[in-house]
């Protein structure tokens, strides 16, 4: 029998100690729904990926990652880019698109 499960990446965090740059991706299992981490260490650029291969929590065997993100295009207003550059670089990566994400949700569920 070999049951197996997809993980879904829900989020990534960036965790920096001045050094080094620690990524930690966070998955679901949709098997169980159990937050798995999976790690990412960036040392002097050179970048290892490891996703997890199974899930801890119920023990099945990860065949396939899913990332519901899609990559656009937008243009944005050079004074608006800027501050959006530099909040960015406060808050680290993947604060772009958690805050693209938030608003647009807002606005664009209003006229549901
Ligand atoms: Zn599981």
């Amino acid at each position: 029998m070999t049951e197996q499960t997809k993980i879904e990446l829900i989020k990534e965090l960036l965790i920096n100690d001045n050094e080094n740059e620690t990524e930690l991706s966070l998955y679901k299992c949709m098997n169980c729904n159990w937050c798995l981490v999976g790690n990412c260490f960036q040392i002097n650029g050179e970048e290892e990926i490891h996703s997890p291969n199974f899930c801890p929590k119920c023990g099945t065997k990860v065949n396939e990652v899913i990332t519901k993100k899609k990559q656009t295009s937008i243009y944005l207003d050079v004074d608006v880019a800027e501050k959006f550059d530099e909040e960015a670089k406060k808050h680290g990566k993947g604060f772009k698109s958690e805050l693209i994400n938030a608003l647009l949700r807002k606005e664009l569920e209003k006229e549901v």
